[in-house]
């Protein structure tokens, strides 16, 4: 029995395939793009299955979550408190299904904001395959216009989600859950990208987390004057010399420094020099390329770090 239902499986194939082939030339003028089809079909859920293997839903309490997202030579930053979500740029382009798959993973399906902090690909590069794979709130960025493949992936897929680009203003505010986001720099309009960044304070209870872009010393100076102080702060680009000066340094007095920075990038970020002023003043200094992906957790008073090796870091 067994052998003649082998028999029958093998005649089978072999009707289908005529039939098959018969139809490629009779309806299909011989182009075979129907089974190309059908197969590129099960080889892309095959491909879907084997990305979506790691999940670790996270339990979150009423806590404020920062995780400084291991994208290698780039930023990208996740805000969460009591089901509200910011996300801060998203990588390179080669992060993107990474960084949709780990937040995915996380048990996040909703962006209540996005950032692109400025038009450069190490922060923008996987925006386009959030903004396809989540249900986004709003989206921001500064209305510099760029000619790049990067930037205009990100506006296609606006496009076809219906998502307006909307553009921030100084002194803005956005609610995270009990958490506030409040715009302190972003420009439409500056020779040197870097300086149009959307910079973030982010004030919990507390305590406050300064998020720079990769704004340089020309920005930080412009806010010397406001309400800097803050227990943490995320370098400007890297660590590179361009950013983070004395004077800035002194008046933000955090107690943490988080440097989002690739393994042996061909930059040398983050420079001895920026390091040597951070340990002058006693702060504790933690690189995405040496811990993994940070994730700070504050109820409001106290912080505490933790620290994992992610599959995010994409190069
Ligand atoms: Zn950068």
């Amino acid at each position: 029995m067994a052998r003649r239902k082998r028999k029958y499986r093998k005649e089978l194939i072999l009707i289908i395939s005529i039939i098959i082939f018969i139809y490629s030339i009779f309806f299909d003028n011989g182009n075979y793009e129907f089974i190309e089809e059908i197969l590129g079909k099960y080889i892309q859920i095959s491909m879907q299955e084997n990305e979506n293997i790691e999940v670790k839903p996270v339990n979150f309490t009423d806590n404020l979550y920062i995780y400084f997202i291991d994208v290698g030579q780039a930023d990208s930053i996740l805000i969460h408190n009591k089901n509200t979500n910011a996300l801060i740029d998203a990588g390179n382009n080669e992060d993107g299904k990474l960084l949709v798959n780990y937040i995915k993973g996380m048990g996040i399906n909703k962006i209540n904001y996005v950032f692109g902090t400025h038009a450069h690909e190490d922060h923008i590069g996987g925006l386009d395959d959030i903004i396809d794979n989540f249900e986004i709130e709003n989206f921001y960025m500064p209305d510099q216009v760029i000619t790049t493949a990067t930037f205009e992936d990100i506006l296609t897929s606006l496009e076809n989600k219906q998502l307006a680009f909307q553009t921030p203003k100084i002194g803005d505010k956005y609610n995270i859950g009990d958490g506030i986001l409040e715009i302190l720099n972003i420009s439409n309009n500056e020779s040197d990208i870097n300086d149009t960044s959307i910079v973030i304070k982010l004030i919990y209870g507390n305590i406050s987390v300064m998020l720079m872009g990769d704004a340089s010393k020309k920005v930080e100076s412009k806010l010397l004057n406001k309400n800097i102080k803050s227990n943490v702060l995320k370098l400007g680009h890297h660590g590179a010399s361009t950013s983070t000066s004395t004077e800035f340094l002194k008046k933000v007095n955090p107690k943490y420094a988080i440097i989002s920075v690739g393994t042996n990038n061909i930059y040398n970020h983050p420079t001895q020099t920026i390091l040597n002023r951070l340990n002058n003043q006693n702060i504790t200094i933690y690189r995405t390329d040496k811990n993994g992906t940070i994730k700070l957790i504050s109820d409001g008073n106290t912080i505490n770090f933790e620290f994992e090796k992610t599959n995010t870091n994409g190069g």
